[in-house]
């Protein structure tokens, strides 16, 4: 079948869940039989979301190949289970830095360089990018913004050309808000007539409208908003508030949006979507009573998307297990040794957030000594291993001052250290030691155990490691390097064999963590947690 290319737009306010909406769409295309992939344009002039700090656009998201991609990559692959690459998502800056590199290199033989054609060219050349790979039966794109910003605009002219291009074998799906205003009851569809305009007026007419809302949008509302704007009244589809929004895909499906879809694209729906094991982790979800608390120490407490994929990780892993997910955020910069325990007693298990620089750096130290002495589950992720690492050296090895040279250039300790490679960069975007690599187990971990395997291959985000040089020393002071990289030996993996579970790894396994396969790692770290909570009880 010929590769079929879906657009989503989105009107009105930004912050509507494109992401999920496409991610839903996708789940339900898959759920058929169909081959999906889900790209992102980000209208930013930013290369990628590397350099940014997470108050931004929340979490950086890491895709195998070591691209640092928007964080609706996690959401796409958490709803689709199949890995992303850097192509399945560009910036406003990937697309001019490749089309000035091409002026520079004097691919336009003389030719004026402009936004159309050129830029829209370079546009449409990364929209068909993955569906040019032949593995595809229908690519989504979600174009980031709002219709009516600047910033989008030629990506709206790019869209609005490939429709033409492609016919039937494109669609558009336009996102909307429609509001509920209090004082007066009522929802109002003007917004999404205006924004239904604006597309218009760029030549692009959507063939279905989504409309999120958190009430109930009668038929005959529906009908109104159809009739305004060229839509198809059983092609205008509501988008109401959800308990999870693993229930979108589920909403989409008794709405037909997937049957709508296929039909407008020439396509004959055949038999239903196979939700059966998307079913099974949504009834577990929404059947368990029984709790888990899990702790989460860090620094970016006000801001959860910051550490979306751990959230999800923990979640999809607490469902694994049965139980409801009780998440506290405990921020790193309040801890000191004193209240430490005040704040972790309650806490069946806890997670050492990554991230980078100093602030809240010594209030992790205090959690990990507490949970340490304590024994109670914890889990370092990236810098959370670090720390992990630096506070056993610390007070375990009576490494006073110990510490990572990221912190403290001049610790006589650098028990966390740049990595070599590091070394001669300058530059910071798109720098760090990223994606996939393979990692060698000891048999007889307690992390070989919970993946059930002695090599599996997880994402990495970092500059620093843990310094070689100092490995004997852990291992003889019980906090044994557990996992290696094969081929430069890397630590990536330590764990404290003696406590209930106390593991930190110098990857981030959030990154591979699926609604249908959770990461096994998250699955060992509650099971633990729920062990200990029994254990107390
Ligand atoms: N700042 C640390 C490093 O660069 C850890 C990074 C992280 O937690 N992602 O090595």
């Amino acid at each position: 079948m010929e590769t079929k290319y879906i657009f989503v737009t989105g009107g009105v306010v930004s912050s509507l869940g494109k992401g999920i909406i496409s991610s839903s769409l996708a789940r339900l295309l898959l759920s058929r039989g169909y081959k999906v992939t889900i790209q992102k344009f980000d209208p930013y002039i930013n290369i990628d979301p590397g350099t940014l700090n997470p108050y931004e656009h929340g979490e950086c998201y890491v895709t195998v190949d070591g691209h640092e991609a928007d964080l609706d990559l996690g959401h796409y692959e958490r709803f689709t289970n199949t890995p992303t690459t850097r192509a399945n998502n560009v910036t406003t800056g990937r697309i001019y830095q490749s089309v000035i590199d091409k002026e520079r290199r004097g691919d336009y033989l003389g030719k004026t360089v402009q936004i159309i054609p050129h830029i829209t060219d370079e546009i449409k050349r990364n929209v068909k990018m993955l569906g040019n790979t032949g593995k595809f039966d229908f690519v989504i794109t979600e174009i980031g913004g709002t219709v009516g910003d600047i910033e989008s605009t030629p990506y709206l002219e790019a869209v609005r050309q490939l429709r033409w291009e492609l016919g039937k074998n494109s669609l558009c799906v336009h996102l909307t808000y429609v509001p509920y205003l209090k004082a007066a009851k009522e929802l109002k569809t003007k917004p999404t007539q205006h924004s239904v305009k604006l597309l218009q007026q760029v030549g692009i007419q959507p063939d279905v409208l989504v409309l999120r809302t958190e009430k109930d949008i009668p038929i005959g509302m529906r009908r109104k908003v159809a009739q305004f704007c060229n839509v198809e009244p059983d092609a205008v589809i509501q988008s109401i508030d959800a308990p999870t929004i693993y229930q979108v895909p589920l909403l989409m499906h008794e709405q037909h949006l997937d049957e709508i879809v296929l039909r407008k694209m020439d396509i004959t729906p055949e038999g239903e979507p196979d939700l059966t094991a998307w079913n099974a982790f949504l009834h577990k979800l929404s059947t368990a009573s029984e709790e888990v608390n899990i702790g989460l120490v860090g620094k970016y407490v006000q801001l959860q998307d910051a550490y979306k994929s751990i959230n999800e990780s923990l979640s999809q892993a607490a469902v694994h297990c049965g139980r409801k997910l009780n998440l506290t955020y405990v921020n790193s910069e309040k801890l000191s040794e004193d209240n430490a325990g005040e704040h972790l007693k309650d806490l069946d298990g806890v997670v050492i957030a990554p991230g980078f620089g100093q602030r809240g750096i010594e209030g992790k130290f205090h959690a990990i000594k507490w949970t340490r002495e304590h024994d109670v589950p914890t889990f370092g992720i990236c810098l959370g291993m670090q720390c992990m690492v630096i506070e056993f050296a610390r007070n375990v090895l009576c490494l006073e001052e110990a510490n990572s040279t990221e912190m403290d250039t001049k610790t006589p300790h650098n028990v966390i250290d740049l990595m070599e490679e590091q070394k001669s960069i300058s530059n910071m975007g798109g720098t760090m030691r990223l994606g996939a690599y393979e990692c060698e187990l000891k048999p007889d971990s307690r992390v070989a155990e919970a993946y059930g395997s002695t090599r599996v291959s997880e994402r990495h985000r970092h500059r620093f490691e843990f310094n070689g040089e100092y490995r004997d020393r852990f291992d003889q002071g019980g906090m044994r390097c557990v996992g290696t990289n094969p081929e430069t030996g890397l630590v990536e993996v330590v764990e404290i064999p003696e406590k209930r579970w106390f593991i930190g790894t110098q990857y981030h396994p959030e990154y591979q963590s699926t609604v249908l396969h959770p990461n096994p790692l998250f699955i060992s770290f509650i099971k633990a947690a729920v062990a200990y909570r029994e254990d107390r009880k």
